[in-house]
């Protein structure tokens, strides 16, 4: 008999990571303990921007057509001297992508994070302890003993737990017990975050996103949705921040663009912005995802995308093995294959830091891959995941699609998109029907019965593709049968 006292996963940290994380092993019928510090979601200025990969994620979790009212959609990211000149275009496709959603979104970290929230404590199987902080996390034969100090009362209080993972942020306790540290990618950097709500409608400052480029003193612009907008603006080394975050001082570095009389100040903070990435992101039963695993400066607005990209991978592999249909070693995927995905948005991150910091033509141009309209002009990377035993790429081959998500079209009468139609479940997609039979968490479609996965197919020319549950292609082969033979579960 299993004991009723271990949960089966212990979340540590409700920001949007462990939030994501928690929803979706709930989903996959696990019992999941979330532990929180703080009483309420964290109210500084952060993240305002994710992509359309991060909201297939928010689909499987089942919050994306609630999100939506609360999204601006982000038309792209301009460089500009100090002329205004432009350096550096990073436009976003206005159409929807392939991967059924908008390229680019501009959101208020608050208000999904609400959402999240709401939707995890609406489902059943989830304790959620919050003013509780974990203090000590041991592993002992079959469970990991996680010891906090509840508060205000200062009372300690033990839980247990099969599996836990650290979603606790840039300072993680749970990577400091996984031991390894963090590897000091080098960017540090002291800004100043500001929120402001318009009282008036002001179009003349844009919907793009505009990086003031500029070595005395870089500056960031950015739409928000309704009337939020957002600036962020680089410290000198001599400025200390309760000076920064005076309203006299605040209304003077804003002045370029707007007064009192157009806005007011929401919130401010200032911020290390850094670059780091955690050695060890697993030791038994001890992981780690999120900021708790790397750090990055915001200048791709990818921190928390990488964040809900971890969870997402990491979610069906910890339900696989709870579950006992896979062996704890498919748990050492998840670093092999998120550890370099994050990591090149990492670099770009660093890379675009250094030509904010300047105002250098040259450096711009590294970032160039279209000249087509007379201009500079970058797009969006598509990182791999690493290679692991489940990810069967040809990495000589760029063309190669897998490790690559693989794109969601709207299917059938109903015009369903895929991935409500699959569930949060391995996908087996093929020209002919498999012999074999696939086993319960794995769902076959023939693709001639919708012509657009028969299209994607073709285009992959291939006449099979693993699509997993975090919709990342495992693999392609000729049929169904051939990729049974490759899928590497156990
Ligand atoms: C100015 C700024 C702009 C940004 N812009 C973007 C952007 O546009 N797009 C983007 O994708 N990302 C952006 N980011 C990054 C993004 O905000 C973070 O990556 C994201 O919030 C990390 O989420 P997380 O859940 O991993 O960690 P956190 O949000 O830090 O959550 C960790 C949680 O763990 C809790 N915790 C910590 N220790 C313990 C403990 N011992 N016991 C119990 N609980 C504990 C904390 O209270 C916290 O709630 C930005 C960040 C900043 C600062």
């Amino acid at each position: 008999m299993p004991d009723k006292t271990i949960f089966d996963i212990a979340v540590v940290g409700y920001g949007p990571t462990g939030a994501t994380l928690a929803s979706l092993l709930v989903r996959e019928g696990l019992s999941v303990l979330v532990i929180e510090r703080e009483n309420d979601v964290y109210d500084l200025p952060r993240a305002v921007h994710f992509d359309d990969e991060t909201m297939r994620v928010f689909q499987a979790v089942g919050i994306a057509d609630d999100l939506v009212k609360f999204l601006h959609i982000n038309p792209g990211m301009r460089f500009v001297d100090d002329q205004d000149n432009l350096l550096l275009d990073w436009p976003r496709d206005p159409d929807i992508t392939a991967q059924g959603w908008n390229a680019s979104y501009r959101f208020h970290q608050p208000d999904l994070e609400k959402l999240l929230r709401a939707y995890l404590e609406n489902c059943g199987n989830v304790q959620i302890v919050k003013n509780c902080e974990l203090r000590k996390a041991t592993e002992v034969e079959e469970h990991v003993i996680l010891g906090c100090k509840e508060h205000p009362t200062g009372s300690l209080i033990e839980f247990k737990a099969r599996y836990v993972v650290g979603c606790d942020g840039a300072n993680s306790i749970i990577r400091k017990t996984i031991g390894g540290g963090l590897n000091d990618l080098g960017f540090r950097e002291r800004w100043l975050v500001l929120d402001l709500l318009l009282n008036k409608p002001r179009p003349d400052l844009g919907d793009h996103t505009i990086q003031f480029c500029n070595p005395k003193r870089p500056m960031t612009y950015c739409r928000g949705p309704k009337n939020r907008r957002r600036w962020e603006i680089t410290m000198l080394e001599e400025e200390s921040a309760e000076d920064m975050v005076r309203p006299e001082r605040v209304w003077d570095l804003l002045s370029r663009w707007i007064t009192p009389e157009d806005a007011r100040l929401e919130r401010n903070a200032v911020y290390t912005f850094r670059s780091a990435i955690a050695y060890k992101w697993r030791k038994g039963r001890l992981l780690i995802a999120g900021d708790a695993a790397h750090l990055t400066p915001p200048f791709m607005g990818q921190g928390m995308c990488a964040g809900v990209r971890d969870a997402s991978n990491l979610a069906w592999k910890l339900a696989a093995v709870v579950q006992d249909r896979a062996g704890d070693a498919l748990l050492d995927s998840y670093q092999i294959e998120r550890a370099p995905h994050a990591l090149a948005y990492v670099e770009t991150a660093m890379l675009l830091g250094g030509l904010i910091n300047s105002m250098d033509r040259q450096r711009a141009s590294q970032f160039e891959q279209d000249e087509s309209q007379g201009q500079a002009s970058m797009k969006s990377i598509q990182p791999k995941l690493g290679q692991s035993d489940l990810v069967m790429s040809q990495p000589e081959n760029p063309d190669d699609p897998v490790g690559r998500p693989f794109a969601q079209p709207r299917l059938g009468a109903g015009d369903i998109l895929l991935d409500d139609m699959v569930g949060y479940r391995h996908l087996i997609i093929s020209q002919r029907p498999p012999k074999r039979q696939a086993s319960s968490d794995i769902i076959c479609i023939a693709a001639q019965d919708y012509p657009p996965l028969a299209q994607l197919l073709d285009q992959l020319k291939t006449g099979a593709v693993w699509v997993r549950p975090d919709r990342y292609i495992g693999a392609v082969a000729a049929d169904a049968d051939a990729l049974f033979e490759q899928m590497h579960l156990n």
